[in-house]
């Protein structure tokens, strides 16, 4: 079932947010680097025949060399990443043999990656869809503010907050990301070029390590399921 999926792991941000010396993917995490994380879980994945990671300037041979360490065989090219996550993206699937049938793209910053998630999202594209992405539906209510002022009440119905894996039919990502436009995710670049995009069941552990309190939380997460 994996014939023909490949996987942009994107890894090339330098998460300031997180502090530290060292860049976001390579912050520690019980023990490893945040990236072994979602890379080990690729490796493994039924759905995912090879991938690609996206590593920060001056980190790829420690990606090279933590993939060996992992043992991932399923690692085709380390790229150097972008100054954007869509540049990141680009540089990944430029690695991509353009017979590739799709595309998973996904941050390495969300460490904890369930294979149900990839499956969900990869079964969608065999329904006919350009793009299928994960997504939870807002919970708490949403307000836009300037600061700490509240401006307005958002209206939460039909709002999502959107994660990685992302899956495209790889012509639709192409294509999508053939100009030079930018979008904090790559469904946003398909949806802007016509495509199609189905929404399918998130994972709350799927979050996006951020702060050094995300970074806590996901290390109780992965030890809950040691
Ligand atoms: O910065 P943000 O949290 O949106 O990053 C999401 C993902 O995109 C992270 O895994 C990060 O490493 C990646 N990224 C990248 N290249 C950049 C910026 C972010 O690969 N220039």
């Amino acid at each position: 079932m994996s014939a023909g999926v490949w996987a942009v792991l994107v890894a090339a941000g330098r998460g300031e947010r997180l502090g530290g010396k060292r860049p976001k993917a390579f912050a520690n995490l019980a023990g490893r680097p945040l990236v072994a994380e979602s890379l080990e879980r690729l490796d493994a994945s039924p759905w995912v025949e090879a991938v690609v990671v996206a590593a920060p300037a001056d980190w790829e041979e420690p990606t090279i060399l933590l993939a060996e360490e992992l043992g991932a065989g399923s690692v085709r090219a380390v790229v150097t990443g972008g100054a954007t996550r869509t540049d990141s993206v680009r540089a990944g699937l430029a690695e991509v043999p353009a017979d590739t049938a799709a595309v998973l793209v996904h941050d390495a910053a969300r460490p904890f990656l369930p294979d149900e998630v990839v499956e969900r999202v990869v079964t969608a594209l065999g329904e006919g869809w350009d793009g299928a992405v994960p997504a939870l539906p807002l919970a708490d209510t949403v307000k836009r503010a300037e600061g700490d002022v509240v401006g307005e009440t958002v209206d939460r119905a039909g709002l999502h907050a959107v994660q990685t894996p992302q899956a495209f039919v790889a012509e639709a990502l192409r294509r999508a990301l053939a100009g030079e436009g930018e979008a904090t995710d790559c469904a946003g670049l398909v949806e802007a070029a016509g495509g199609r995009v189905r929404l399918v069941e998130g994972d709350r552990r799927l979050l996006k390590v951020t702060t050094p309190g995300d970074l806590a939380f996901v290390e109780t997460l992965l030890a809950a399921k040691r």
